[in-house]
């Protein structure tokens, strides 16, 4: 847990968000300036920065959030998806807690 990340605060519960899925490791929600029809975010409970800063102890943890992206997507009715995960400033990443955008369901953009 971050004191100042905002996805930390919806792990916790302090700031509310509209939760689709939850589990003791990942909760996802849906993205509050969506740039398709669906657009949800599936994050780690666990504050970890990026990908850039993963290590081998968060093998599991990687694997556990991209397979959920395929079932939540499922059960949120889209036949196909994208998924992003964008990494460092550079990469145009906003919120420093490790997620993965998933977007569909028409219009969906190359880029978050
Ligand atoms: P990124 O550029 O990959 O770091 O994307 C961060 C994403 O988080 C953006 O698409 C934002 O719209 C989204 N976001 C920021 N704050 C919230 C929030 N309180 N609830 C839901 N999504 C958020
Ligand atoms: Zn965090």
């Amino acid at each position: 847990m971050s004191a100042d990340c905002i996805f930390c605060k919806i792990v916790n519960g302090s700031i509310p968000a509209k939760k689709i899925y939850e589990d003791e490791d990942h909760i996802a929600f849906n993205d509050i300036n969506p740039s398709a029809r669906v657009h949800f975010l599936i994050v780690p409970k666990l504050h970890v920065e990026s990908l850039a800063s993963c290590e081998a102890q968060h093998q599991a943890l990687l694997g556990k959030m991209l397979l959920l992206a395929p079932k939540l997507a499922k059960e949120q009715g889209l036949a196909g998806f994208k998924t992003l995960i964008n990494t460092g400033k550079d990469g145009g990443q906003l919120v420093f807690h490790i997620h993965v955008h998933v977007l569909g369901g028409g219009n969906v953009p190359l880029k978050v």
